[in-house]
């Protein structure tokens, strides 16, 4: 059983190369037993380069009626969204997570001192490890802490995702409080953590020499009582499909993660690893 349940097409998302087609072909092509598409909704975004991220929403649950009914036989296509969070976007995110019936809401922190961190260049990294790391796993928590119509808070590691220095690295113990409110408040509300595979893969291609997440990270959450654990490779291409997640799970095992899951109709189901 594999379920990848973050990925982009670019009828929906600009950033992404693949359309729909590819995606489900790329699917089932990987094994993956439950693809999801969650496109970008970025709303009010700060960021000058940024394209704009935002759709109809009727729009987007008439076409992905239309793909479903080109899913595949034996793979479960997900309807889903990844918003942009900010701080003043919480209550209109929680609005419009109810606007259509989705299978899964993801959030997400992209913006640093009003950038993507996509885009924020090295002069994002000046700024000490500690002080950075603090600063963006604490708006992590606060999202998680003030938004509720959500499932899944995606890659908190994104702050270090594209750095150029290759030996920094997330470590739970940068940010310790930053951490115990962000994953506390997941597993107060039963929501779930990604394991997002794009950003080790990006550090696996980068050659940094640690490409998991710390294992203090996952080991802290399930000691919180977190217990809802989701992978997805934030594809935006058809070749990064299930990227590394049989390497990803062993990983999962060896911290005493048996379980991860996927949402229909916004609950979790879950499966066994
Ligand atoms: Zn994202
Ligand atoms: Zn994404």
């Amino acid at each position: 059983m594999l379920a990848d349940i973050h990925n982009h097409t670019k009828q929906f998302s600009p950033d992404a190369q693949m359309d729909i087609g590819e995606l489900l072909d790329a699917a089932v092509k990987r094994g993956l037993d439950v693809v999801g598409v969650t496109e970008h909704f970025e709303y009010d975004n700060p960021d000058p380069m940024d394209i704009v991220q935002v759709f109809d929403m009727d729009e987007y649950e008439r076409v992905f009626g239309t793909w479903k009914d080109r899913c595949p036989d034996g793979l479960k296509l997900i309807k889903g969204i990844e918003f942009g969070y900010q701080s003043h976007t919480a209550a209109d995110i929680d609005e419009f997570a109810l606007k259509i019936p989705f299978d899964v809401v993801i959030l997400s922190n992209h913006i640093f001192g009003n950038r993507d961190v996509y885009y924020g260049g090295p002069e994002l990294y000046d700024m000490p490890k500690k002080e950075r790391h603090a600063i963006y796993i604490g708006k992590m928590a606060e999202m998680c802490e003030r938004c509720n119509n959500y499932n899944v808070a995606a890659h908190f590691d994104y702050i270090n995702r594209y750095n150029p220095d290759t030996e920094e690295y997330l470590l739970y113990d940068d940010c310790p409080e930053e951490f115990d409110r962000f994953l506390g408040a997941l597993a107060a509300k039963d929501k779930c953590l990604e394991i997002n595979t794009r950003s080790i893969y990006k550090a696996q291609v980068r050659g940094c020499s640690r490409i998991m997440p710390d294992e203090r990270i996952i080991r802290r959450y399930l000691e919180l009582g977190g217990r809802l654990i989701s992978l997805g490779s934030d594809s935006h291409t058809p070749d990064t499909l299930g990227v590394l997640f049989d390497e990803t799970i062993e990983y999962l095992n060896t911290l005493g993660v048996k379980e991860l899951c996927y949402f229909i109709n916004r609950e979790p189901v879950l499966y066994g690893i």
